[in-house]
């Protein structure tokens, strides 16, 4: 979400004008889109803005916007903390930045911190965009998209639903959607620029369309895109397990561009911190869910985010999660451990736990989801795939990349006027991350 966020960043530069650099010495303005999601993204985005005292001191001129959900979240004290900052907005906001580098900033003067000296004398305005932008779901920003090939296309901002560790809610605001028909031109567009794939994005995809006028579910939705010619393949990210409906698994059944992957975060096997965490299903509901899943959707990939180490998990809990990932042999998942974030209940709750048994329990999942992962890419060994290719490999720029309609990554040798071709491909090789592959 937050890559989708620095394209609509740069799609307002490009469209004033900017270019990007290589480096911070050539620039002009500095945008830092920031993360706050876990502790550790922050930590970076302060050792970041260290930096660029240095770089505003060779180059008064420069100007620096922090934006993303840090902004949100910390305002105006962050003049306190870094005074060579000019600019702080939040994630509903990415719009004000046109105004901002344009020069009519209508955003508010942040008190106390309006103005501040220069060390040459003169006076600069400090500015904030930080309230809630009410139409911001109703704008399609400029975009500078990468690749050409596969592009990410919000359908819906914020989120309701207030896990206990989240913080999202209260960086990104309440949920709203944006109307079918601004989805469907903005796909248009991609697809009239020769783009083949989509990524549907929002917190809780499945819970789209709940507050529009227009009567349109998430599957509503989907048959809409699903009729523009040119995109090939169709893929959404994220869904809550709460809202995933029986209505989503028979459009994926009936619409052929939807692609046979869901990434569904589960966070726990123990029902007990589920509860704790507000994620509002039980274990058994989740495997329910799952289980249909694969039986309507054959040869489904199902890939998941857990947390470690929540307040409160015993040994007894986290060996419920090793028990549901033995027992769901994902395809992959993200793991976590529990990251304490402002505002959220979970700050408040007993039982946190200590750093080294979080990092004891990561290691234990991160083991065993290998050598699940392994497994089951090993069974694609000799099968004919198909997959959309990306371009060159950023791991080896002498093969190329692409992705099975189940979000695996396939590296094989072959011409690059392949890029953006959806092409068939015997997997030779298997390994944890990727498969290898030949043209078919
Ligand atoms: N809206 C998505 C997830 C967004 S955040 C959903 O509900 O699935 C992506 C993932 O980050 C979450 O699924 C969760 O596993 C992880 N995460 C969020 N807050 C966290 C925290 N405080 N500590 C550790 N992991 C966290
Ligand atoms: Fe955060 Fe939960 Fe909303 Fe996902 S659904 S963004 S985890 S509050």
């Amino acid at each position: 979400m937050n890559v989708h966020d620095s394209e609509k960043i740069a799609g307002i530069f490009s469209e004033s004008g900017y270019g990007l650099t290589d480096t911070v010495s050539d620039a002009d303005v500095v945008v830092l889109n920031t993360c706050n999601i876990r502790h550790k993204a922050e930590h970076k985005v302060y050792t970041e803005l260290g930096r660029l005292k240095l770089a505003k001191q060779n180059n008064p001129g420069l100007k620096i916007a922090v934006a993303g959900c840090i902004a949100q979240q910390q305002g105006a004290s962050l003049f306190k903390r870094f005074p060579h900052v000019d600019f702080v907005l939040g994630p509903g906001n990415i719009d004000k930045l046109e105004e901002w580098i344009n020069g009519r900033s209508k955003s508010t003067p942040s008190p106390p911190l309006c103005f501040a000296k220069r060390s040459s004398g003169e006076t600069r305005g400090q500015v904030t965009a930080l309230r809630d932008n009410l139409d911001y779901h109703t704008k399609t920003l400029p975009m500078k998209r990468e690749g050409g090939v596969k592009a990410w296309v919000s359908i819906m901002y914020g989120c309701d639903n207030f896990c206990a560790y989240c913080v999202v809610p209260y960086t990104r605001g309440r949920e709203r959607s944006r109307s079918g028909m601004d989805i469907y031109d903005e796909i248009k567009s991609l697809a009239h620029q020769g783009f083949k794939e989509v990524t549907l994005l929002g917190q809780n995809v499945n819970s789209y369309g709940k507050k529009l006028e227009e009567t349109a579910d998430f599957p509503d939705l989907l048959k809409l895109i699903h009729d523009i010619e040119g995109i090939e393949r169709i893929r959404f990210i994220t869904s809550h397990p709460k809202d995933m409906s029986e209505k989503l698994i028979y459009k994926m059944q009936d619409l052929p561009k939807l692609c046979e992957h869901m990434h569904l975060p589960v966070q726990s096997g123990s029902d007990k911190i589920l509860k704790l965490m507000n994620r509002k299903y039980t274990y058994k509901q989740y495997k329910e869910k799952i289980d249909m899943l694969r039986q309507e959707i054959p040869g489904i990939a199902l890939t998941s985010d857990i947390i470690v180490g929540f307040p409160g998990e015993t040994e007894e809990d986290f060996k419920h999660t090793m028990d549901a990932l033995s027992e769901m042999e994902f395809d992959g998942i993200y793991a976590f451990k529990y990251s304490k974030r402002p505002d959220t209940k979970a700050l408040n709750l007993p039982g946190h736990v200590e750093e080294k048994v979080k990092s004891k329990r990561l290691s234990q999942v991160l083991d065993l989801q290998g050598t699940v992962t392994y497994k089951k890419n090993k069974v694609l060994e000799g099968q004919i795939l198909e997959i959309l290719v990306e371009g060159p490999s950023d791991s080896d720029q002498d093969k190329l990349t692409g992705r099975t309609r189940t979000n695996k990554i396939v590296n094989f040798c072959a011409d690059s006027e392949l890029t953006g071709k959806l092409i068939k491909i015997k997997v030779l090789d298997a390994k944890q991350h990727s498969l290898y592959g030949e043209i078919v």
